[in-house]
């Protein structure tokens, strides 16, 4: 009971203060507190099935363990290379949490001494997913749609640019050509 107040209160107002976006600004479903000790574990490079994950360090003495992101993706996008600007590595320290996207892309290292115990919450908007069906482009969060929008841009833009010059080349030649005849 408490923990389906604190996911849903909490955690949405948190969310959407930190990670503004669609996937934040919706109600999240009560499905998703699990408690996790790691021990000894490596966690592959993966996204969580969740909008928004919260992780809390609860301690103990340990070293290793750090997470490692690598850039939001949609679906279709999740296997694309990283931008040097989306490396990020974070280390545990207990009684910290790190709140992340689900879709954000990590994984933890393995803990190389002793114990460390994690309290992992992964949040989830039945609404998001529904209106995410209907959507192709996620360039309001995933790295490479924004990547592959600006790149459409630009070639539209530099193809615009090529027109117009080459209609101020054109233009003189006109002039020239009514002048003489
Ligand atoms: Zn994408």
């Amino acid at each position: 009971m408490l923990h389906s107040f604190f996911c849903q209160e909490a955690l949405q107002l948190l969310s959407s203060a930190l990670l503004p976006c669609r996937a934040t600004g919706n109600p999240f479903s009560l499905d998703m507190s699990i408690f996790f000790p790691f021990l000894l574990l490596l966690f592959r490079f993966h996204v969580d099935d969740s909008e928004v994950t919260l992780n809390v360090c609860l301690g103990k003495q340990f070293s290793g363990g750090e997470l490692f992101f690598r850039g939001i993706r949609c679906e279709k996008h999740v296997n694309t290379e990283t931008q040097s600007e989306e490396i990020f590595d974070y280390s545990h320290v207990p009684g910290r949490a790190i709140l992340h996207r689900g879709r954000h892309r990590h994984g933890a290292r393995a803990t190389t001494s002793g114990h460390r115990i994690n309290l992992l919450l992964w949040c989830r908007s039945s609404v998001f997913r529904e209106l995410r069906k209907y959507q192709k482009d996620f360039s309001g969060w995933c790295g490479e749609c924004l990547r592959e929008k600006k790149e459409r841009q630009r070639q539209s833009v530099a193809a615009t640019k090529m027109e117009l010059l080459k209609r101020e080349g054109e233009a003189p030649k006109e002039a020239a050509k009514e002048a003489a005849s």
